[in-house]
C-alpha cells in the first residue's frame, strides 16, 4: 500500500511538537503513514483543504489560527465541534471531510488516564478563548457539577457560559470576570486555560497573588511550554494533583489517530514520541 500523508496546518508551525510525536508513533505502530506540518497564510486556508482534497490525503490536523476558518470548506462537522465553533482534526473518507474537536475529547480522556472523575463536581476554568471552550463543553457533556468560566473580559466568559448551557439543556456554566475568583472558593478542579504563564511570559500567573488554592483537587494548566508554569508550581505547593498541557496535547493526537487509522496509540508511546526519545521497544 501506498504512505499516507497527514497534514497539519497553521501559522507559524515551525515550533510545533505534532510531527515529530506522530512520526515517532507511526513508526513504532507500523502506520505506512508521513505526517508533516504546513505554514499556511490566513488568506490561503481554502486552497490548502482543496489541494488536501485534490491529493486525497487521509486527513490534518488544524492548529492556531485556523480552527475556526477551515471550516466553511469541510463537508460535515461533527456536533461537538459545531458547539465549540472549532476543528483541529479533519479525515478524508472517499472525498467526505469531516472536522472534529479532539481537544476537547483529548481533555476528557487525559481526566479518564489520571482518574479524574469530574462527575457532580464543581470546576474553575480561567479563559475563555478557543481551548477554553473545548474544555468547557467536554466538562458539560460529561457530568460536571457547576462550571465557573473566568475571564479577563468577562462578556466572552458569559457568553461561553450560554452557549454550553444552550447545547447540553441546563445551567452548568456560568461566566465571571477573572478579577473575582477571590470569591470562587475551593473548586474540585482549576483549569487554566488562558496564555498567561505561557512561555516567554514565564513570571505570569492568571490568579490573584492572594487565591486560596487549599482544598483545590487537582490543577489542570492547558500550557506545555514551560512544563511547570508558576500557577502549576503553587499549585504543588499546596498540594493539588498537578497536571500539564502535555497530557491534552498527547490525548488529542491519540484521538485524532484513532479517527484517521482506527487505531489505539498507548500513552507512553506517544510521551515518548513528543520528548524525542526513539530508542525504546
Ligand atoms: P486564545 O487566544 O483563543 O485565548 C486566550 C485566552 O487567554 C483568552 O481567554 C484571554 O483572555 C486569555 N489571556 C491571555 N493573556 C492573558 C493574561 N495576561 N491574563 C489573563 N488572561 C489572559 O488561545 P487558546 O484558547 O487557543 O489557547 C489558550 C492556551 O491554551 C495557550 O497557552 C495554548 O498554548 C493552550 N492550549 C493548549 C493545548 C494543549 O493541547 N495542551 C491546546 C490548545 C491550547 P481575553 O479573552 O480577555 O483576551
Amino acid at each position: 500500500a501506498s504512505t499516507r500523508l497527514i497534514a497539519l496546518i497553521g501559522h507559524p508551525v515551525e515550533h510545533s511538537l505534532s510531527p515529530r510525536m506522530h512520526n515517532v508513533i507511526y513508526r513504532h505502530m507500523d502506520i505506512n503513514g508521513v505526517y508533516m506540518a504546513f505554514d499556511v497564510l490566513p488568506e490561503n486556508v481554502g486552497q490548502a483543504v482543496h489541494g488536501f482534497r485534490a491529493l486525497q490525503i487521509r486527513g490534518f490536523n488544524v492548529t492556531v489560527p485556523h480552527k475556526q476558518a477551515v471550516m466553511p470548506y469541510l463537508d460535515a462537522t461533527d456536533r461537538t465541534a459545531s458547539v465549540i465553533g472549532a476543528v483541529n482534526t479533519v479525515v478524508n473518507d472517499s472525498g467526505v471531510l469531516t472536522g472534529y474537536n479532539t481537544d476537547s475529547s483529548g481533555f476528557m480522556r487525559s481526566l479518564e488516564y489520571r482518574g479524574i472523575d469530574v462527575r457532580g463536581r464543581d470546576v474553575l476554568l480561567l479563559g475563555a478563548g478557543g481551548a477554553a471552550r473545548a474544555v468547557a463543553t467536554a466538562l458539560a457533556m460529561h457530568g460536571a457539577g457547576r462550571v465557573t468560566i473566568a475571564n479577563r473580559t468577562p462578556d466572552k466568559a458569559a457568553a461561553l457560559a450560554d452557549d454550553i448551557n444552550n447545547y447540553v439543556g441546563g445551567s452548568v456554566c456560568s461566566g465571571a470576570p477573572l478579577s473575582d475568583i477571590g470569591s470562587i472558593s475551593c473548586p474540585y478542579m482549576l483549569v487554566n486555560a488562558t496564555s498567561a504563564g505561557m512561555w516567554p511570559h514565564v513570571e505570569s500567573c492568571p490568579l490573584p497573588a492572594d487565591y486560596d488554592l487549599s482544598g483545590v483537587a487537582v490543577a489542570y494548566d492547558l500550557i506545555y511550554n514551560p512544563e511547570r508554569t508558576l500557577l502549576l508550581k503553587k499549585a504543588e505547593e499546596h498540594g493539588c494533583m498537578p497536571v500539564n498541557g502535555l497530557d491534552m496535547l498527547i490525548w488529542q493526537a491519540i484521538e485524532a489517530i484513532g479517527i484517521w487509522f482506527d487505531i489505539e496509540v498507548k500513552y507512553e508511546l506517544a510521551l515518548k514520541g513528543i520528548k524525542n526519545i526513539e530508542n525504546f521497544s
